[in-house]
């Protein structure tokens, strides 16, 4: 999945689905079921309510995100899953930065607690973004420049702005995920890291249905 001007969204790899959590959960009895019917999407239903948490914790999720770093510096404040990210020491960083869309260019208003965001008059969403665009490549040339003269890697990339892409793995368990979803779709979390989640929400709802619909009726509540 395409995300922003140069990131993506990628599920490499998932393990279990709704029966896993609807087994995880039987195991109290010692029980087992071989498929989903009613009184196992029941089951489901009961645990998100009530938030019987750990059987949604089977099902893991292993994602190859590539992101700005003012993402995900975002995203990795979320410690429940395991992370690998690109360095910057052993890697020469590639020259590719976050443009917002003219639309996405943004005005805050309001007081801390109760923020909006309100889109900008035309003129100064571009002005805006010239402007994102001219440090972007100044940096690059400086970074670049730096690197000629032999400055490591690791102290020439602190002349780079957070709006450059990284890339990490992120393996996941579902309930953990959930979480994610719950805080970074919502309204109030920041547009970029919200169009990731949203990405994370149509990959999941097709591995997970029940589970999914039982956690949209339930307000998007972490179990
Ligand atoms: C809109 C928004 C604004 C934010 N603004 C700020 C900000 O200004 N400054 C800032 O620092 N952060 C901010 N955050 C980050 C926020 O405080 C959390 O760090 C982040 O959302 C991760 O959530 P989490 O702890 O639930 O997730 P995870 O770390 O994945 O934890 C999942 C769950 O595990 C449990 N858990 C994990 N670790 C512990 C622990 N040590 N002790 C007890 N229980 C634990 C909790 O139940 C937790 O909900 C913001 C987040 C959002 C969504």
């Amino acid at each position: 999945m395409k995300i922003l001007n140069h990131g993506h969204l990628i599920l490499e790899d998932s393990m279990g689905d709704d029966l896993t959590i609807v087994n995880a959960a039987r195991q109290s009895f010692n029980q087992r079921s071989d498929e989903m019917g009613e009184k196992e999407k029941g089951l489901i239903n009961f645990l998100m309510r009530e938030r019987h948490g750990t059987p949604f914790e089977m099902p893991t999720f292993r994602f190859n995100i590539k992101c700005p770093i003012t993402v995900a510096r975002e995203w990795q404040r979320h410690r429940i899953g395991s992370y690998n990210e690109v360095s910057g020491r052993y890697k020469k960083l590639d020259p590719e930065f976050y443009l917002p869309d003219l639309k996405d260019m943004r005005t805050q208003v309001g007081k801390p607690g109760n923020y909006s965001f309100e889109s900008l008059p035309i003129e100064d969403a571009k002005r805006f973004q010239e402007l994102l665009a001219v440090f972007y490549h100044d940096a690059t040339t400086l970074y670049e420049r730096l690197l000629d003269e032999g400055l490591a890697k690791e102290v020439a990339r602190s002349i780079l702005p957070v709006g450059i892409y990284t890339q990490f793995t992120w393996n996941v368990n579902l309930r953990a995920l959930l979480n994610f979803i719950s805080l970074r779709s919502h309204p109030t979390a920041m547009l970029e890291i919200r169009k990731y989640s949203n990405g994370i929400e149509e990959i999941i709802k097709e591995i997970v249905p029940v589970t999914w619909e039982c956690f949209e009726k339930h307000e998007r509540v972490c179990p």
